[in-house]
């Protein structure tokens, strides 16, 4: 994509490592360009280890602010002056706006999975969830639907410590840990009212799948199932999904949602979501 620079342009960038996957160059350019806006968004190789000598460089070269994507952003949460809740609440900051010198982080994950399920018609407000995974996104995911008073939300997942380290962070019990194999699961999905993918598995250029999708029989065909993989668009899990006629919903929404919140810290402006996501939507999805 070509962005045109002046010496006024100001500076964004997602820092990671490795950084050179990110579609976050392609998404912010895109949504700059559609909104006249003269910054320019790059992607930024920062080491691990190194969030503050780049936090430090950024403040120096006036960035307007940055994405931070792994391993960065558990690291930069003491490094900020001021904290958004949901920042505060994951542990972890994914977008860090500068002004006046002052960083100010942001996590918008669960936000933007919360928001593209309330895109879907899909207010997680008193269901029973399950959740597959304990990673990252899990984590934000989950905290999130606690907050938004889902009843009850398990987190099953392959390493059992990890589902309990997480769940510990719920004070108030909604989260519960379990199991990842098709026993728990036969005996969670049938009182489910929500199924979220959040592991990797299934996910383009990651050989691991799941190995048996029979769980899904268990799974009353009125539940939805999400998965945040938005790459592949349809994953074997989602097409098994909709065979059996369960509404499905990836990963894409969440991550522009995600990217929109981003601009807006960044710029501190508001921006009409439903349109700028017609922008987006070719760029990220092109017809076959
Ligand atoms: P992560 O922190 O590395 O967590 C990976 C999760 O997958 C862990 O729960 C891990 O289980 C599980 N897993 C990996 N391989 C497995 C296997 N072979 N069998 C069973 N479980 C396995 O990753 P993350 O950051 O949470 O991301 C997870 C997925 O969400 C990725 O596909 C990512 O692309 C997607 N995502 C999408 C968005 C969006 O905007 N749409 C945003 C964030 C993430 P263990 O704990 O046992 O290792």
């Amino acid at each position: 994509m070509q962005v045109e620079l002046t010496n006024a342009t100001k500076k964004l960038c997602v820092i990671g490592d490795p950084v050179g996957h990110s579609k976050s160059p392609l998404i912010q350019n895109t949504m700059l360009k559609a909104l006249g806006l003269d910054y320019i968004y790059m992607a930024q190789y920062v080491p691990r280890g190194q969030a503050a000598q780049w936090l430090q460089a950024a403040k120096t070269a006036g960035y307007a602010g940055f994405n931070a994507t792994m391993p960065h952003k558990v690291d930069l949460v003491p490094l900020m002056d001021a904290l958004d809740e949901d920042a505060r609440l994951y542990g972890a900051v994914n977008t860090v706006a500068i002004r006046d010198g002052k960083a100010l982080g942001y996590n918008t994950d669960g936000r933007g999975f919360y928001q593209s399920l309330l895109d879907a018609g899909i207010d997680p407000a008193g269901r029973n969830v399950v959740i597959l995974g304990a990673g990252g996104a899990a984590k934000s995911v989950a905290l999130k639907l606690a907050q938004q008073k889902a009843d009850a939300v398990h987190i099953c997942n392959r390493t059992h410590s990890k589902a309990e380290e997480l769940c510990a962070l719920d004070p108030g019990g909604v989260l519960r840990p379990a199991a990842m194999d098709h026993d728990t699961l036969a005996r969670l999905l049938p009182d489910a009212q929500l199924l979220i993918n959040c592991t990797s598995l299934g996910m383009a250029g990651v050989e691991a799948q799941f190995d048996d999708l029979s769980f899904l029989d268990a799974l009353p065909q009125s539940v939805p199932v999400c998965d945040l993989i938005y790459a592949p668009p349809e994953t074997l899990l989602l097409e098994q999904a909709r065979l059996r006629g369960h509404q499905t919903l990836n990963g894409l929404n969440m991550l522009m949602c995600q990217a929109i919140f981003a601009l807006e810290h960044f710029t501190d402006t508001t921006i009409d979501a439903q349109a700028m996501k017609t922008v987006l939507k070719p760029v990220l999805s092109p017809a076959p």
